[in-house]
């Protein structure tokens, strides 16, 4: 398998085709943004540090039979995966009120929720990923009622999983994003989680403290993105306490390869 064109560049990560038509190169990109896009920087190691994080996540699911796109990490920066057809919806999974529902609908930052809330937003950066209901889902045809069924009872059993995960390692899942694609198995669509599961796309404090380990350092100009990002894969178990790999190096190592 050889990796070929460029298919895709989104805000975080491009996509490449490779000689498999049904498998693809994700690669993971320094660039952080917020904000529908208005802010924007680069953070060197980023794209290293998710995409560890994010194959750790995902190969757990993948245990626990959660099906999902990931194949294979292959190295520093890139995965391959399966290409599925995204579903243009980005599922949005709260356990405790803070971000944007907080504006929206003035409830207090911090208010812990009395079950998970799912939330969906049209993937449309061009209209800033508005807020929509089922019933937008149904009408426009973005998914069928089945489909989104089971991806409601997929998305209680990730967030079970998950914030059973990040309990052992004393961190508080707050909230996060997931989306889902459509894969053809023996002639029928299967849901399949796809995209990425870290920091960029989770809020995650720290127990004892409430410190943000998330993109939120970076949303809020909190400063020490990295060193949060690379706590949250130490004491998952990714990167070791006594190895040397701390931020800098990662930063190291990226650039070292990017010079190549
Ligand atoms: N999120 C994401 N991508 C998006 C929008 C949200 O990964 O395009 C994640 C975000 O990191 C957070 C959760 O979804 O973990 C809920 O985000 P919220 O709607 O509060 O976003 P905000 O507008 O506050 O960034």
């Amino acid at each position: 398998m050889k990796k070929g064109k460029k298919i895709y560049e989104g805000k975080a990560k491009i996509i490449y085709a490779t000689t498999d038509k049904n498998l693809a190169i994700q690669y993971f990109k320094d660039d952080a943004t917020a904000f529908n896009n208005q802010k924007k920087t680069t953070i060197e190691g980023k794209g290293v540090l998710n995409n560890r994080i994010s194959e750790y996540i995902l190969s757990n699911l993948s245990q626990i039979g959660i099906k999902n796109h990931l194949v294979k990490r292959l190295n520093m920066r890139e995965q391959v995966i399966k290409l599925v057809e995204i579903i243009p919806i980005e599922f949005i999974i709260r356990n405790v009120a803070t971000g944007s529902i907080t504006k929206r609908l003035g409830i207090e930052d911090g208010t812990v929720l009395k079950e998970p809330l799912i939330e969906y937003c049209l993937k449309d950066d061009a209209l800033g990923d508005p807020l929509i209901s089922e019933e937008h889902i149904n009408a426009f045809e973005w998914a069928n009622k089945k489909e989104i069924e089971k991806i409601k009872k997929i998305i209680l059993r990730i967030n079970d999983f998950m914030i059973g995960m990040f309990r052992g390692i004393n961190i508080k899942l707050i909230d996060f994003k997931l989306e889902f694609g459509r894969l053809k198995v023996n002639g029928k669509n299967e849901i399949i989680l796809a995209d990425e599961i870290s920091p960029d796309t989770c809020r995650l404090w720290d127990s004892m403290t409430d410190k943000k380990l998330d993109k939120d350092r970076f949303r809020k100009d909190l400063g020490d993105l990295i060193p949060a990002y690379t706590e949250v894969a130490k004491r998952l178990g990714i990167l070791h306490e006594q190895s040397n790999i701390s931020a800098v190096n990662v930063t190291k190592l990226s650039s070292i390869k990017k010079r190549k």
